[in-house]
């Protein structure tokens, strides 16, 4: 059953142990955090939970790895340990990565207040702008990172053109798949030699842990194992359990976001109170042909402008009924957060304004409620 290369069959069964233990269905957890010794001479390879290595670990970056059709995988303790540990694994001081100019914010927060301090430099660029892109590049540029669906303006940068602009300078192409998915994409299909998640959102899926994951070639993932290792951000015992767990709906739970989402979309973009929708699946938007060419899907964040500025947008959140508002994305139920003043709130208005976040934008993630219930809920909430 694990050689399907379909991924509702691989979300069940990709990386489960065989024979199962003791005949358990579902994988146990191993609440131990320290193994019988076993004559490993290295470090990394001392069977201890900090060290990422135990079984619920190894399940899980075997199922992780298999989604994505990749060598290996790593989870790790957040998305961010997913992001920390990644880029420091490749960029010491001296170093410089290119980035796209709408970044999730607390990896707009690492880039310039953390990794500046330790001597790593960053330039940014526009994703839909790959004749810019040379201009940018140093002798000492080592990455180019990018994510397939920007948080939160909903932008799909050229992603075909990022592949190759890395392979033309020797570049790691890295990738933050958390907005799209393994179900809607899969960054090492086209030649993304890194594709990062916060498993916080779909692959868990149940807003109930925090979790990352980083997805590649064995000799990377192995380098950024050492890394995290050091750093100590591994994920504990019961939360590799329930993401495990949540991954088994995935593919399920994004399609029906996928429908959903579409569906308000298009609701949206015909209401006379709605100045414009951001939905990478929208005909009307102008990524839509080259991301169809490689998602099958457009997953289920949406985000959105009301007529009436920041005041319009602040009244709407307050009278929709079902969407909670709050921020994250990714789970059963739908969320709706102003990113001006929650996630991107680290960073100056300025900032925020050249990252396309004004102050009325809404964020929408669609859970799995009726779409018909969240548009009449919606409808009744702009009336
Ligand atoms: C939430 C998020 C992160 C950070 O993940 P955590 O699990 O909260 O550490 C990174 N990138 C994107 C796109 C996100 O939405």
């Amino acid at each position: 059953m694990t050689k399907s290369n379909n991924i509702d069959t691989k979300v069940i069964h990709s990386g489960e142990l065989i024979p199962r233990i003791l005949g358990a269905v579902t994988m146990p957890i191993f609440q131990s955090s320290t193994y019988e010794y076993e004559s490993q001479i290295n470090y990394h390879s001392i069977k201890y939970l900090r060290l990422n290595n135990t079984p619920n670990h190894e399940v899980l970056n075997k199922k992780i790895a298999a989604l994505e059709n990749g060598e290996s995988a790593l989870v790790s303790g957040s998305g961010m340990a997913a992001i920390s540990s990644t880029l420091l694994a490749f960029l010491k001081n001296g170093d410089h990565l290119l980035t796209q100019s709408c970044l999730y914010g607390g990896t707009h927060g690492l880039l310039t207040q953390d990794l500046s301090h330790l001597g790593i430099s960053f330039d940014f660029i526009d994703g839909n702008e790959p004749d810019s892109w040379k201009a940018k590049i140093k002798p000492t540029t080592k990455i180019i990172y990018v994510e397939s669906i920007s948080n939160p303006t909903l932008d799909v940068p050229n992603l075909e053109a990022i592949v190759q602009f890395a392979k033309s300078n020797q570049l790691i192409s890295i990738i933050d798949n958390t907005f799209a998915s393994p179900v809607n994409f899969r960054p090492l299909e086209i030649g993304f030699d890194l594709a990062i998640h916060s498993c916080t959102k779909y692959l868990n899926g149940h807003s109930d842990i925090v979790a990352g994951a980083v997805i590649g070639k064995t000799k990377h993932i192995e380098a950024i194992t050492h890394k995290l290792n050091h750093f100590g951000g591994a994920l504990d015992a019961h939360a590799c359990f329930l993401l495990h767990r949540g991954i088994k709906t995935l593919a399920i739970r994004v399609r029906h976001q996928n429908q959903s989402a579409l569906k308000i979309a298009k609701f949206l973009q015909g209401h006379p109170g709605i100045l414009n929708v951001k939905y990478p699946g929208l005909e009307t938007n102008p990524q839509f042909s080259r991301t169809k060419k490689i998602f099958d899907g457009f997953g289920g964040m949406l985000a959105f402008q009301v007529k009436g500025g920041a005041e319009a947008a602040i009244r709407l959140i307050e009278k929709v009924k079902i969407p909670v508002h709050a921020p994250s994305l990714g789970g059963v139920e739908s969320l709706i957060t102003r990113p001006w003043n929650t996630i991107h709130a680290n960073m100056s208005s300025d900032e925020r304004v050249r990252m396309g976040i004004a102050d009325d934008l809404i964020r929408l993630s669609v859970g799995l409620e009726s779409a018909d219930d969240l548009i009449e809920d919606l409808s009744q909430a702009l009336g």
